[in-house]
């Protein structure tokens, strides 16, 4: 009884744990690396060490989040009411909001990972001090965007491209 106590709280340890790495608010649907890594990753290329006492974003995935919420905070920011849900970090409610439907990435030739670590950048620009919301750096979202992909995911995209029907 007592060994089995203490391994609950171990689990119960490393999962409070794990959540606190990266506020995922629902499961990570499609994405193949761990957010926290990806972080990491997208930092480093930026010549940023990442700060634990720096609030990592919460990740909002589009297929559990109303459209409305996505509407009321962006709208803040942009000073427009979108009409669809897109991929954007949101600085007021350190929120990144991410599509998380296969078939959306597959068309445009992208991942959830690569597109989550084009919105880290953003994050890392606003919460580092890297820009200011009237001065997105989206160059540099784009060039790491594609370097991501292309060192971290491109043999699995060469693998999937390789594949059989
Ligand atoms: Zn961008």
């Amino acid at each position: 009884m007592r060994q089995f106590t203490r391994q609950t709280l171990a689990a119960f340890f490393t999962l409070a744990l794990v959540s606190s790495i990266l506020q995922v608010a629902e499961p990570t649907g499609a994405l193949r690396l761990d957010p926290q890594v990806t972080l990491q990753i997208v930092a480093r290329r930026m010549g940023v060490e990442v700060d634990p006492g720096i609030p990592v974003p919460t990740i909002r995935f589009e297929s559990v989040t109303s459209l409305k919420r996505f509407q009321d905070v962006t709208e803040r920011q942009w000073g427009f009411r979108p009409e669809r849900f897109v991929n954007a970090f949101v600085a007021d409610t350190n929120e990144i909001y991410l599509i998380d439907d296969p078939a959306y990435y597959s068309a445009a030739g992208r991942t959830m990972d690569d597109t989550l670590a084009h919105e880290l950048v953003h994050y890392v620009q606003a919460r580092y001090g890297r820009a200011n919301l009237s001065d997105w750096a989206e160059c540099e979202a784009v060039e790491i965007q594609a370097w991501f992909r292309s060192e971290y995911l491109g043999s699995l995209a060469a693998l999937l491209a390789s594949a059989p029907d």
